[in-house]
Parts: structure tokens; C-alpha cells; sequence
């Protein structure tokens, strides 16, 4: 079927009143930026729908991305036609044939908008289905839950007809609930965290810190490639990495051995802060899970806690290991999370680390270092990259092996 547009079916979008228009304003920036690859494609955002027209673009390509952007509840190829009853019998019988096999029920449901047009929905869902009737005698007509549905709109352009409709990807459109700083580390709930977010309306920037030379470019580079394959419900991602070598150093020097992991934590979580405040992030989101290790008990998390009091919003913090690894699944992040590099807090990780630390002792051990300084000079070595979907971070010696294969 020779496709002329893609029909784009808001979600809860349309239960927000006043704000309507922001958000579907905001849906057409994202549905812009994941369709930059067809130039000739032309979008037109309605109070109740948007309409993509295709100008010849490839509809499976468009769709495949637009099933990833948030705020669509779903959406239907269809091809345009004149206004004409007898073009538009023709077109739903053809339409039919092409799912129909023996036992199949069928359904035409026409909606109206130009109220001009000589018939009115009854009467064309009559004659289109007469039509398919006569040339399929043994179809069944099926009005609660048809095999296949053909939908029929008139509109004052055209009519317009398709037989598909395809789940979106739900949630809001990402931008419509502000800006927020994800702490992205390689492992497998921070990116799940992040598509959580994303999908609630978030616009997240990654802050990911590394430790050079303890941990290797690889490491960075697969923190990267997480972005990259969060990139594709959004268009693009900022990836902000933020060197952590000098104040980890300084911890294994001077902190004892049970709250190194606290203090790393309380450093990483004023930095990410900072970073948000400068760039003006409403919130931190991250991957922490209740009870998953040391770290993530809920005294450890108050302790952590302690240095800001922006919200933290932990998307995963009561799901369980599997449900997490579930979503990493869907999202194809669980084979890149789980690929051995070092990361920054394994590699400093203390054999013991308290699952309780005392907030008090944490504050004391913490004031011996140099906050200031340490906090200013990671904050120096911050760098910014813009991440695509399209983006590839593999390295060389992948690529050589790739091609070699
Ligand atoms: P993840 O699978 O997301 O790495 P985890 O189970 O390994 O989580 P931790 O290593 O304790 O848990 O990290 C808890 C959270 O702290 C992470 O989900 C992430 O939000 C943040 N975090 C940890 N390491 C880093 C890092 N190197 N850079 C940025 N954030 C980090
Ligand atoms: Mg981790």
C-alpha cells in the first residue's frame, strides 16, 4: 500500500486542558527531531490529532521512529483520496483484501469532518461495506471486535483511509515536565531510570563521572553509547562528564575505610547538583533501588541525601532486579550495561562499606578535606557532548574486528 500520511493519535495528552497547546506544541518539536532523516516529510499538529504527511518518505521508516515518542497513544498510516464514494469503495476493498482470509470480520468506520460532503457517516459506512460484501460474499461484518477496520475520514482536504493502527509509546511528550539531571553511571538501572523519566515528560541530561586512568575510555565510551541509545526518544541528549580521579584519590587517602563509598556518593550528589543549578535542572534523578546494595539502604540514601535538598526522584527505587532488567531488555540497554567495564566506584569500592553509616561521623570525616577546592577543580574538567541517535562511539580496534569478521 502506497502510504500518503501518518496519522498521530495523542495520549494522555488530551486530559490536560489549559496546556494543551504546550504540549502539543512540544510533541511536534520531538516528532521533528526524530524525523530530520526525511526532509520532505510535513507535519501539521491539530487540537485532536497530527498529520504527517509523507511526500513520498518511506511510512515504515517514519513510523519505526515515531513508536519511540512519547505522548502518542497511536498511530495509523492511511493514503489520501479524492472526496469520491466510488474511489473510496474501491480503495477499503483493497484495503480489506490484503488481510483477508477465510473466517476474518470486518468493520468501516467513517468519521466526518467536513459536513459538506454529500453523505453522511451512516451512509457511507453502508455503501463501503455493501461494496467489500459483494466482492467478498463470505465476509463477515463485525462491529465490536472486527478482525479488520478501515477507517474512514473526511476531512475538507480529502478523504483519507487506513486499515492499521499501532500502539505508540505512551507517557508525555519529554520537555513538558522541565529539565532534570540523570546520574548516568555503565550499569543497568541508571538508563532505566532514565527512560522512566523521559517518558514521564522529562527532559534529562546525563552526568556521568569517570576516573582516568582507573577507569579506561571504554568505560567512558560506554556510558556514551547508554546515551545514544536513550537519544532515540528525544531527538538528541547533553552527555556532561565530570572528571572524579582527584577527589577519589583524595577519600582513599583520608577517609576511613567504611564510609569511602558515603563520601564519594555525598561528592558525586553535590557536584550533580551544582551542574543542575547552572543549568537550570529542577530535579536529579537516579538509579538507586531500596535495599540493592550498601549503598542503597535507606540510611545510606539519607546520608547521601544530606548535601541538597532538590528532589531526587528514583524511578527504580521499589522495583525488583528482574523488573528492572525486564525494561532494560525492551529498551536495548541490558546488553551494553552488562558489558564488563570498570567503573568508577567498583574500582574505589571498599570491601565493607557500611550499610549504615552514620550521618554525624559521615559530616565529621568529610569536613577534614577540602570540599571547596576539590569541588571547583572536578568542575574545571567538565566536558559537554551532544548525543545522537545516530551517534556511534564504538572505537577503532571495534570497528577493525567488526570488518574483519
Ligand atoms: P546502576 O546499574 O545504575 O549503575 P547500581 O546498581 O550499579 O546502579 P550504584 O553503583 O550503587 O548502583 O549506583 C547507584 C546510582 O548512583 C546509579 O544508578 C547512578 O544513578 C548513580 N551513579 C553511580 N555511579 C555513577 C557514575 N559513575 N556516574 C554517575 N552516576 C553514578
Ligand atoms: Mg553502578
Amino acid at each position: 500500500m502506497e502510504y500518503t500520511e501518518v496519522m498521530i493519535r495523542y495520549g494522555e495528552l488530551s486530559t490536560k486542558g489549559k496546556n494543551r497547546r504546550s504540549f502539543i506544541d512540544r510533541l511536534h518539536g520531538n516528532v521533528e527531531k526524530v524525523l530530520q532523516p526525511y526532509p520532505q516529510v510535513r507535519i501539521h499538529p491539530k487540537r485532536d490529532r497530527m498529520h504527517i504527511n509523507l511526500h513520498g518518505a518511506d511510512a515504515q521508516g517514519v513510523m519505526e521512529r515515531l513508536c519511540v515518542v512519547f505522548g502518542i497513544q497511536n498511530y495509523s498510516p492511511s493514503v489520501q483520496i479524492e472526496k469520491d464514494l466510488g474511489q473510496i469503495k474501491q480503495l477499503a476493498l483493497q484495503m480489506v483484501q490484503e488481510q483477508y482470509q477465510v473466517g476474518k470480520t470486518f468493520k468501516i468506520a467513517t468519521k466526518r469532518a467536513d459536513h459538506d460532503f454529500e453523505y453522511d457517516t451512516n451512509q457511507i459506512n453502508l455503501a463501503v461495506g455493501d461494496y467489500v460484501s459483494e466482492h467478498i460474499p463470505e465476509i463477515q461484518a463485525e462491529m465490536r471486535h472486527p478482525d479488520i477496520k478501515i477507517q474512514i475520514e473526511i476531512r475538507m482536504d480529502g478523504a483519507y483511509l487506513s486499515s492499521h493502527t499501532y500502539k505508540g509509546a505512551g507517557g508525555l511528550p519529554v520537555g513538558t515536565a522541565g529539565k532534570a539531571e540523570l546520574m548516568l553511571s555503565g550499569g543497568i538501572d541508571s538508563p532505566v531510570a532514565g527512560y522512566l523519566a523521559m517518558k514521564r515528560g522529562v527532559e534529562i541530561e546525563m552526568v556521568h563521572f569517570y576516573s582516568p586512568p582507573y577507569t579506561s575510555e571504554h568505560a567512558l565510551q560506554k556510558a556514551k553509547d547508554l546515551t545514544v541509545k536513550l537519544a532515540k526518544y528525544v531527538g538528541h541528549i547533553q552527555f556532561i562528564q565530570v572528571p572524579f580521579t582527584e577527589i577519589q584519590e583524595t577519600i582513599k587517602q583520608k577517609v576511613p575505610e567504611g564510609y569511602l563509598m558515603t563520601i564519594q556518593r555525598r561528592f558525586m550528589l553535590r557536584l550533580t547538583d551544582l551542574i543542575r543549578q547552572k543549568r537550570q535542572g529542577l530535579a536529579i534523578f537516579n538509579g538507586e533501588s531500596v535495599g540493592q546494595v550498601a549503598s542503597q539502604t535507606l540510611e545510606s540514601m539519607a546520608a547521601i541525601n544530606d548535601v541538597t535538598t532538590t528532589p531526587i526522584v528514583r524511578p527504580v527505587a521499589t522495583m525488583d532486579k528482574t523488573e528492572i532488567i525486564k525494561i532494560a531488555e525492551e529498551i536495548d540497554t541490558f546488553n551494553l550495561s552488562i558489558q564488563p567495564f570498570e567503573d568508577c566506584c567498583t574500582i574505589f569500592a571498599p570491601p565493607r562499606p557500611k550499610t549504615k553509616p552514620n550521618l554525624k561521623k559521615a559530616r565529621q570525616y568529610e569536613s577534614l578535606l577540602d570540599i571547596d577546592g576539590l569541588i571547583e577543580r572536578s568542575l574545571a574538567g567538565i566536558e559537554v557532548t551532544n548525543i545522537t541517535p545516530f551517534d556511534n562511539f564504538l572505537d577503532q580496534e571495534d570497528e577493525e574486528i567488526t570488518s574483519l569478521l
